[in-house]
């Protein structure tokens, strides 16, 4: 087991006036399963790729416990890669697929075979052990990619999206077996995902990247209670914050008929103009007066609903989602008033977009 360390790593392609990943500093501790999350393109497989050796640093440096790695070949470094496609080999039974990096380290054969074994009850796949990849479930081979990577008994796990070829149901189990077993190796694990739910249900801490920046690395309470920017805010959260941008007087701004007071800098001043006030559905509810909503759409999720509607807001029609109780939800067409409390109300800068309260 070892930590792991970005310094300032960069990842520029060829030809791109942008680099993909820029100057990451992220410090992961020994032990620890740290989540790297974002949209598209955000240059999370390639924070992973250059851990894994697969892609050259511009700038910067990588470490795996206190050694320097950047410059060393994938083989040299102690890490096993989890796929989002598995890449079994299709010619060789479950075992040998487990147990191929070893036979290449030339490891005894019943040492092998012991470890396999030991790995394959883990994962449930002793039965397995003599079928090829083929006959067996997407489910099944994912198991043995993941068991393949453990056998190793690696410093680090990189794992790419590994859980996205299976569908829904099959995933929620997976990701709390994979969250799991984690935790009883204590393996320090990198996983990539573009899915906040697997982020904030797997990670001890989520790293948060967009365009190729590192917004904010945090554990999931705290990403969605306090999140930086309003990129993270927007991001992390289904139905996502609402977020409205808003001018500020007598040191507040008006959310419908509530007073937000906007926090004051050292001095004692508010510095800000305008601000984007963030207030999450779940914080939004609905009463008998307050932000006049009409009602748009009504979604019902079985145990709550959300209510997407128009509302006034700073004298603009915002789109703005409520969640409400399943019980009684209402319907389109619906006019309803909602009410919040001033301390669920995120406040971001608009200079730059950050947290000021
Ligand atoms: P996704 O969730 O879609 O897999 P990602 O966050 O993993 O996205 P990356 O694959 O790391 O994103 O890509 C980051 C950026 O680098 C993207 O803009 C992508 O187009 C670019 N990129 C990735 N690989 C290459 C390459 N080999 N050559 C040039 N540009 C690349």
């Amino acid at each position: 087991m070892a930590s792991v360390t970005f310094d300032k790593a960069t990842c520029l392609f060829p030809g791109s006036s942008t680099p993909a990943v820029d100057a990451l500093d992220l410090e992961i501790e020994d032990g620890e399963f740290l989540v790297l999350v974002g949209p598209s393109g955000c240059g999370k497989s390639t924070s992973l790729r250059m851990l894994a050796g697969l892609e050259e640093v511009h700038s910067g440096r990588i470490l795996i416990g206190n050694q320097d790695v950047t410059g060393q070949d994938p083989k040299e470094r102690d890490i096993a890669m989890v796929f989002q496609n598995y890449a079994l080999y299709p010619h060789m039974s479950v075992a040998e697929n487990m147990g191929f990096a070893l036979k290449l380290a030339k490891t005894p054969k019943d040492e092998i075979r012991q470890r396999v074994l030991e790995v394959a009850r883990m994962l449930d796949l002793e039965q397995f052990l003599d079928r090829k990849p083929k006959a067996l479930s997407g489910g099944q081979r994912q198991r043995v990619a993941m068991g393949r990577a453990i056998v190793r008994q690696p410093q680090v796990f990189l794992m790419d999206e590994p859980l996205s070829n299976l569908d829904a149901k099959l995933r929620v189990q997976t990701r709390t077996q994979i969250a799991q077993l984690q935790r009883r190796l204590g393996t320090t694990t990198v996983y990539v995902t573009h899915d906040q739910v697997e982020a904030m249900t797997m990670g001890d801490r989520v790293a948060v990247l967009e365009k190729g920046i590192l917004q904010q690395c945090a554990s999931p309470r705290e990403l969605y209670n306090r999140p930086a920017n309003i990129f993270v805010a927007g991001f992390m959260g289904s139905p996502a914050m609402n977020l409205f941008r808003l001018p500020v007087f007598d040191r507040g701004a008006m959310i419908g008929d509530t007073y937000v007071p906007i926090p004051r800098d050292v001095l004692g001043q508010v510095t800000e103009t305008e601000v984007v006030l963030g207030i999450r559905p779940e914080h939004l509810e609905i009463s008998a007066d307050g932000l006049a909503v009409d009602v748009d759409v009504v979604e019902e999720l079985g145990s709550e609903a959300y209510v997407y509607g128009r509302a006034d807001v700073g004298g603009i029609v915002q789109q703005i989602v409520a969640r409400s109780d399943w019980r009684n939800p209402p319907q389109k067409g619906d006019r309803l008033y909602l009410r919040f409390d001033p301390e669920h109300v995120h406040v971001f800068g608009t200079s730059d977009g950050r947290r000021i309260g």
